[in-house]
């Protein structure tokens, strides 16, 4: 496994540069919010921040030779302090450091609701409680064991509650060469006391090829596979690993073969093919119920006689387009409310065999222009 660094963060050249810059200056802000939806490369971007500030010898990367390099690449630096939700009212973030650095490991491009998994824990919303504040008091009394700064780095400050104002002096006036990288997704749901002590560092998200290259680079997906989990996740990495991740098939292709075979006459091959669509696991059928909505909102663009903004592969546009020019808009609205509704239902657990043959009917239907004839089977 190699140590987090930059270069393992797809892109964003611009954003680097400028904090490689920053980390060598004399005087680093004392208190940054690094803000980017989670699943972009917001936390990669202050992990590699963090580790490059304490590094002995470095000026772009970490060296990976020097004794901060070595504890850092573990996650296990003294002076790197972290904060992060937790469940349980009394627990803190030091209950959770084995965990937290095989998740930070794993990747850093994960929701907290992934990390609320790992912690055993579905279903349920972590936060940063007293105990939790208390800590980092005590985490930034200590002296500096090892180089020039001490670090806490806060994923998550919107699951702090009213106690993070405990925090307020502490962030605008830290014990000297403290320095607090925070890490988060919504400024609306961050204390505006807090937003306001805190230098902003705007994240983008990912562009498409950049998503791309990491989802080949991480072996999750080849080329073209790679571009249909990017068009789909919109700029956010954490959110293409997922859908990568789930799928062991290739969506567009399944989808295509689910049209296709509604589209036919023949009831045979659709009572094969949804039994085998309800044999996948529950996320690979909510990916493609996404990218079936996905798909169908390019079919709109195609009707809209925008077809040159339409965002699919060559092979999978003259699908679309084809499609689209077999439909009208209201049938194309009854496909999407379909699935929508569809996609819900998965999320509920509905049974799977009767869901998807209930949506290949009515596919068949809508595809026959025979909708009206349907009584609803919802
Ligand atoms: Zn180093």
């Amino acid at each position: 496994m190699i140590p987090w660094n930059f270069t393992q963060i797809p892109g964003m050249e611009q954003e680097k540069a400028e904090l490689q810059k920053l980390a060598n200056q004399d005087r680093i802000p004392h208190a940054q919010l690094f803000l980017g939806d989670f699943g972009s490369a917001a936390l990669g971007l202050a992990l590699a921040f963090a580790r490059l500030v304490l590094c002995e010898q470095s000026t772009s990367e970490p060296c990976e030779t020097c004794p901060a390099c070595l504890k850092s690449g573990r996650w296990v630096h003294p002076d790197l302090h972290f904060s992060f939700p937790v469940i349980g009212e009394k627990k803190t973030s030091n209950d959770f450091l084995p965990a937290w650095r095989t998740f930070l490991t794993q990747h850093p491009y994960g929701h907290p609701s992934d990390w609320f998994n790992q912690m055993g824990e579905e279903n349920k919303q972590g936060n940063i409680n007293v105990a939790e504040c208390q800590q980092i008091f005590q985490k930034l009394s200590y002296t500096i064991v090892e180089g020039r700064y001490k670090i806490l780095l806060m994923w998550g400050p919107e699951f702090l509650g009213k106690e993070g104002n405990r925090l307020l002096k502490l962030i605008e006036e830290p014990p000297e060469n403290t320095l607090f990288l925070l890490v988060g997704a919504d400024a609306d749901r961050i204390l505006p006391t807090i937003l306001s002590r805190c230098q902003l560092v705007k994240i983008r998200p990912f562009q498409d090829p950049e998503i791309a290259e990491a989802l080949q680079a991480l072996s999750l997906a080849g080329t073209h596979e790679a571009t249909t989990w990017a068009y789909l996740a919109d700029g956010n990495l954490g959110q293409a690993i997922h859908l990568a991740t789930v799928s062991e098939r290739p969506v567009a292709e399944l989808l295509l073969t689910w049209l296709r075979t509604c589209y036919a006459d023949s009831g045979q091959p659709m009572v094969s093919l949804v039994e085998k669509l309800a044999r996948l696991g529950r996320e690979e059928q909510k990916s493609l119920f996404q990218y079936g909505l996905y798909f169908f909102r390019q079919m709109i663009l195609s009707l809209a006689d925008r077809p040159q903004a339409i965002r699919l592969s060559d092979e999978e546009k003259k699908a679309a387009i084809n499609l689209a020019s077999h439909l009208d808009l209201e049938r194309l609205a009854e496909m999407v409310n379909l699935f929508d509704e569809s996609l819900r239902s998965i999320e509920r657990n509905a049974n799977a065999k009767i869901l998807f043959l209930n949506v290949s009917i009515q596919l068949h239907a809508v595809l026959k222009d025979q909708m009206r004839y349907i009584p609803s089977l919802n």
